[in-house]
């Protein structure tokens, strides 16, 4: 089976080389942009497999290729990991948000960064079927129209957060989303909430789960990803 593209996005030589390297050495075709304004050109042509994005480029800079990417629907499924030096933690929230799939702190070790690949390209091939008023991935099916969610056919009694919360993860399926995001999506200005509290929406949604409560993934630090 033909290894998918990936493009890698990065200044810093030294880093460029050893990313480059490894995904070479994993059989992926890699091709390599040294600024924001040459990756985004490239990413537009290409249309690759996925792409590995430095934040602080020259020219155009990683947050505002990846609000570009996402905007244009032929660009918008493309998976897309950030990089990010660790000082940069804000920028990675507003990363998630704007749409990356999946972020890397520098500095960060060849295997984990395999790992990541693969796993980012294994969910953006898993099959599923998302439309305006229906979500079904594995076992879950959400239905809107209902405001019905089943778990292997069997209803699930969910609060309207709860509904909600889950809905909006299982509507990114692999994203990690962050607790704002969250909050504004499920519970809305309506009510006034600090930030944990979706972790106490969040617990009460895995315990209904049951067997399948890892389908929502805890992402330290940012808040939840939901799993296939
Ligand atoms: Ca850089």
């Amino acid at each position: 089976m033909n290894k998918p593209l990936i493009v890698v996005v990065e200044d810093e030589q030294a880093i460029q080389d050893v990313v480059a390297y490894n995904l070479r050495r994993e059989g992926y075709e890699v091709l390599l942009a040294g600024d924001g304004d040459e990756g985004l050109a490239l990413i537009q042509s290409k249309r690759p497999g996925l792409v590995i994005l430095d934040l602080m480029l020259p020219g155009i800079d990683g947050l505002s290729i990846c609000q570009q990417l996402r905007a244009d629907p032929k660009t918008r499924s493309i998976p897309l990991m950030i990089l990010s030096a660790k000082e940069e933690e804000s920028d990675i929230v507003i990363g998630l948000s704007l749409g990356a799939d999946d972020y890397l702190a520098k500095p960060f070790s060849s295997r984990e960064m395999l790992a990541r690949v693969k796993a980012l390209l294994r969910r953006a091939n898993t099959s599923r079927q998302v439309s305006d008023d229906y979500i079904q991935v594995g076992p879950l099916s959400i239905d809107f129209a209902r405001y019905e969610a089943k778990l292997g056919g069997q209803l699930l009694t969910l609060t309207a957060t709860e509904f909600k919360l889950l809905a909006e993860l299982a509507g990114h399926p692999g994203r990690a989303l962050t607790r704002e995001h969250l909050l504004n999506r499920a519970v809305g200005d309506a009510v006034v909430v600090v930030d944990r509290n979706i972790d106490v929406h969040i617990r009460s949604v895995r315990k209904k789960l049951g067997n399948h409560s890892g389908m929502i993934e805890t992402v330290r630090g940012l808040g939840y990803r939901f799993v296939e």
